[in-house]
């Protein structure tokens, strides 16, 4: 396959000829379906079946907030979308409450269908029944306040109509393709505005499943006018185009807004809508990308540091926003990246069983307690079921279901693409004559270099099955039924292993993990292996946060503080690691997200920093901030009307040691410190200073 440069700007004229010469020779698409331009396509939800420790996070996903959300109070203990109106609305903003209801909803369809349960399917479905049951006069969907043309009342229309478009992928029920048609295509509202364009996402769904070309002609007019009336933005397509950073940015906002050129792309083949959404997820690479593998999302995007953080609805945009991107260009670097965000920072942001999340996490914290967050010193790095603003406690629930939904897809050709790695297995009809074929991929990947695939299927039938050499990996070996492929198992590529498949084949994947080191911000270093970071175990002290009011007895909120050292700077030079780290592995569980399950630990010599402790303040800067309301009571603008100095005591996650800190403070002494997975670990470094 071909590739495309992740780290350039601007996708190369060369590469997208290769891409679009790709699809006029070999486009084999259906007759009936409309014209696809992407190499990729989706599969549906139940077609997929989570298997070992996806599974169990699913499960557990449906035992803690996915299946129990009202345990975190407001907005989920309300009627969110079941209804005309939500009684107590008290959000600042009306929209609020049924954006961060969708999210919910959405995850919980998706972990629903991926689990096959009706517990999970029947409690998204009551808030879908409802809204499909009460369209007003041109087919609207959904609160009736939001059909007033407000700048972001119909972006909740973006979020909601996801579970909607997972529920008919999976029952191909056609009232809910119908309801999602008459919407759009009721009123044709403009949706220009910033967050409002994210219903271009909908709008093209609804026109692959429906073939009507009203639909493609509205959604090229969203993104258009959205564009044309918000041209100076960081988030239009001229906006992602300028190399320059985009700090300042709200991270939700241009995660969204930037898969849009590329959905647009997979419905036309023009390039020109390709680039920006490229160019947008390049900069973030460039610019602004933690070691976890999301951006600087504080809410805002801005430069890197090792006291920077996501938030948690960051972590489950980007994976979502990025996978367009994968489908439309085939390329292997943004399947990384997904696993990347996916294996680390998803994980490492949550309690272990789903009953608790931050808001805001980060590569290094050594502290996750009341007044911690360094900017404004607020309660939101807490692991709590509602943590700040509401919107985080909604969107974790789509995280991992979204990562499941898209490890398989398809090429649409009858062939089956292993897109990510996880234990699970997918059936789907394959080959020419559409012949049904279940793949098992049993596997403990990523804490095993091992993917074995096992065919089942009813005759034989040739096609490709598509497996991914990740870019980190330089020796890998691929065996069809013991035997060794000839194939070049090139880094960054995805290999189309075509033979007429029969009941029993197997296909083995063997990735072997190396050690390597990173550099960061703040001349820090990181240890990766594989798709797995490695942060300083940290003995953690989870305490009950009893004055939470978004809480309960069986869903507590929690300050978590460092019960072992965390000041270590790592004893390890580049082209020594091997030597210098021993890679442990220990007892493997299907539960491994905690440091105490941690499947594999890393030996790293380091030296004590002497001094190098908690930031602690007195005082801190704060700002008022408050909206300026029209008439009827909706919100004009936010504005910042004032600022002062709160009194106090704060403790803070320190930056890492400068020169000369490590030079006053490095201990003689070498210890043998240990390391896990970053997404075991609650409390944890990740970015290290230099110990040589
Ligand atoms: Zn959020």
């Amino acid at each position: 396959m071909f590739k495309i440069n992740g780290n350039s700007f601007k996708i190369s004229a060369l590469t997208l000829c290769v891409v679009l010469f790709f699809n006029a020779c070999s486009n084999k698409t259906a007759t009936n379906a409309v014209p696809y331009y992407g190499q990729f396509y989706s599969i549906p939800a139940n077609a997929i079946t989570p298997k070992g420790w996806l599974k169990q996070y699913l499960v557990n996903q449906k035992d803690g907030l996915t299946g129990h959300l009202e345990n975190a109070g407001y907005p989920f203990n309300t009627v969110g979308w079941a209804a005309d109106s939500i009684p107590g609305n008290y959000s600042v903003e009306k929209w609020w409450p049924y954006e961060q209801n969708a999210y919910w909803v959405d995850g919980m369809m998706r972990c629903g269908l991926l689990l096959n349960d009706t517990f999970l399917i029947n409690k998204a479905r009551k808030s879908i029944s409802y809204v499909m049951d009460h369209p007003d006069s041109t087919g609207f969907l959904g609160p009736k306040f939001t059909k007033a043309n407000y700048e972001r009342d119909r972006w909740i229309h973006a979020i909601f109509f996801r579970a909607m478009m997972a529920e008919y992928e999976a029952t191909k029920n056609p009232a809910i393709l119908e309801a999602i048609k008459k919407h759009y295509l009721g009123d044709r509202f403009a949706h220009t505005g910033i967050r409002e364009s994210v219903n271009a996402e909908v709008v093209l769904w609804a026109y692959e499943k429906s073939k009507d070309t009203a639909l493609l002609n509205f959604a090229k007019e969203i993104y258009h006018q959205s564009n044309v009336l918000n041209k100076d933005a960081k988030v239009s397509d001229i906006g992602f185009l300028k190399d320059s950073v985009a700090t300042g940015e709200h991270g939700v906002t241009y995660l969204e807004k930037s898969k849009i050129g590329a959905i647009l792309f997979l419905y036309t083949g023009d390039s020109t809508y390709l680039q920006p959404s490229v160019a947008a997820f390049s900069k973030l690479d460039k610019y602004h990308m933690l070691v976890g593998g999301v951006n600087v999302s504080s809410e805002h995007i801005e430069p890197v540091t090792t006291q920077e953080s996501y938030e948690i609805c960051d972590i489950s945009d980007y994976t979502w926003n990025i996978a367009y991107l994968l489908k439309a260009t085939g390329n292997v670097a943004y399947a990384d990246k997904i696993e990347r965000a996916a294996f680390n920072a998803a994980p490492g942001s949550v309690s272990n069983n789903f009953k608790a999340l931050q808001y805001f996490s980060a590569p290094n914290q050594v502290i996750a307690a009341r007044g911690n967050y360094i900017r404004g010193g607020g309660d939101q790095m807490r692991y709590a079921p509602n943590p700040g603003t509401e919107c985080c406690p909604g969107n974790v629930n789509r995280m991992m279901p979204n990562f499941a939904i898209n490890s398989w897809m398809t090429d649409g050709k009858g062939g089956i693409v292993a897109a990510m790695y996880a234990p699970s297995s997918v059936t789907y009809p394959a080959g020419e004559r559409n012949v049904d074929v279940t793949i098992d991929e049993e596997t403990n990947y990523p804490f095993t270099d091992s993917i074995n695939f096992a065919f089942h299927l009813k005759e034989a039938t040739e096609f490709d099955f598509y497996i991914r050499i990740p870019h980190w990996c330089n020796n890998a070996t691929v065996l069809v039924n013991g035997v060794a492929v000839k194939n070049t198992l090139t880094p960054g590529t995805y290999i189309p292993l075509r033979q007429a498949y029969k009941e029993g084949d197997k296909v083995t994947v063997i990735l072997p993990a190396t050690l390597s080191l990173t550099a960061g911000v703040e001349n820090g270093i990181s240890i990766e292996r594989g798709p797995l970071l490695y942060s300083l175990k940290i003995e953690e002290d989870w305490k009950i946060d009893t004055a939470d009011k978004r809480s309960t007895p069986n869903f507590p909120a929690y300050e978590l503080f460092a019960k072992s050292p965390w000041n270590y700077a790592l004893c390890v030079t580049k082209d020594s690691l091997q030597q210098q780290v021993k890679v442990v592995n220990k007892i493997y569980s299907d539960n491994p997200w905690s440091i105490e399950n941690a499947p594999i630990e890393l030996q790293v010599p380091a030296r004590l920093v002497n001094g190098w402790t908690l930031l602690q303040k007195k005082e801190m800067k704060f700002e008022n901030w408050t909206v300026e309301r029209d008439t009827m009571g909706k919100v004009k603008r936010w504005y910042k009307d004032g600022e002062g100095i709160r009194k106090g005591s704060w403790s803070f996650t320190p930056l890492i040691p400068d020169a000369a800190l490590l030079k006053n403070g490095l201990s003689k002494k070498i210890d043998m410190v240990t390391l896990v997975p970053y997404g075991c670990s609650k409390l944890r470094v990740s970015v290290f200073p230099k110990g040589i």
